[in-house]
């Protein structure tokens, strides 16, 4: 149990929810900030202001998936306004008080390192992006669905990356009946592909393979789908880039050539909160388990 842990929720959206709930179980004091405008209350918990005193008594602080962003500055969909957690901020919490995010970032990483805060970022973890790879192409599915005008069925699909998102994207994909191309770089990731019954090419190929794909699903967090790569494409061919901001795509080269490319960022919290929410649940909550058995030893 976590009776008598502290713990600090910092904005975030219907994520978060569960993970409250989960600590409300297992008997967390726990203490929200950014959450003013939840239209219904957890009695269990206490609403709190950055600048109050109750900061001294955190065992951890528990930031959005999204993290802060380079100012400091963390999002809520249920704050009136955003919070700013800064280094001054951290030094406050007990020396033990553990950072838990779902991205870093420099800002965040540097003001963990000069309070002298362990930060956990959470997607860094391979179970927590594995299944939220589940989540994240139930999405792709979605916003493929919804931007093209044929069947995924019998269409031209080409992946780009065989990461977390980019395997559980070529198995889905591919149980929908579509043909599937992916892109790597290295030999053990071709052979893998080659194993699954599907297309592997390597990156520096791509070019060569966009010319009658109907839809380009990207993971990779680097500028791979280039102008040479998308002068090729049909165009009716749909670009979904699921890689973190700012993307894998030359977007501006896209739309001059009229093809409809989209960045879909934090798909798991758009499509399926719950279980989203409910993934970074148990995991935070087994870290959580461990810090405090750590912290009671010492
Ligand atoms: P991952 O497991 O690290 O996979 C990344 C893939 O990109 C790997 O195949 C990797 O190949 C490749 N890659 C990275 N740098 C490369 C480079 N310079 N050149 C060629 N290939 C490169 O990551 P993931 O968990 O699948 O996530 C993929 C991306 O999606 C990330 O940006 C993540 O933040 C984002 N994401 C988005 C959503 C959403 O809702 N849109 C949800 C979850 C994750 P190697 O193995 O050869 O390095």
């Amino acid at each position: 149990m976590l009776t008598g842990y502290h713990i600090a929720v910092l904005g975030g959206d219907a994520r978060q929810i569960e993970i409250i709930r989960k600590l409300n179980e297992w008997d967390a004091t726990v203490y929200l900030a950014g959450f003013d405008q939840l239209n219904y209350s957890f009695t269990e918990t206490v609403h709190f202001e950055m600048d109050e005193e109750i900061v001294q008594n955190l065992d951890a602080v528990l930031l959005p998936v999204s993290g802060t962003d380079d100012q400091g500055y963390i999002d809520g969909v249920f704050a009136k306004e955003k919070i700013l957690i800064d280094a001054d901020w951290l030094k406050r919490t007990p020396e033990h008080c553990r950072v838990f995010t779902g991205i870093s970032n420099d800002y965040l990483n540097g003001i963990c390192k000069e309070a002298g805060r362990e930060l956990i970022p959470l997607m860094d973890r391979d179970d927590i992006a594995i299944y939220n790879s589940v989540p994240t192409v139930e999405g792709a599915l979605m916003m493929v669905i919804q931007h093209t005008d044929f069947t995924i069925h019998a269409s031209n699909i080409i992946i780009l990356g065989l990461g977390r998102v980019g395997m559980t994207a070529a198995r889905t994909f591919s149980a929908m009946g579509a043909t599937i191309f992916v892109g790597v770089r290295k030999s053990a990731d071709y052979a893998r592909i080659s194993e699954m019954g599907l297309s592997p090419f390597y990156l520096t190929e791509l070019a060569d393979h966009t010319g009658t794909c109907d839809v380009l699903i990207n993971t990779i967090p680097v500028r791979v789908v280039t102008a040479e790569v998308i002068q090729q494409m049909p165009s009716h061919a749909f670009i979904l880039d699921l890689a973190s901001k700012p993307g894998g795509t030359d977007f501006r080269y896209a739309e001059k050539r009229g093809i409809k490319a989209l960045l879909a960022p934090g798909l798991p919290g758009i499509v399926a909160p719950k279980s989203a929410g409910r993934i970074l649940a148990s995991v935070v909550l087994q870290l959580l388990l461990e810090s405090k058995r750590k912290d009671d030893e010492q």
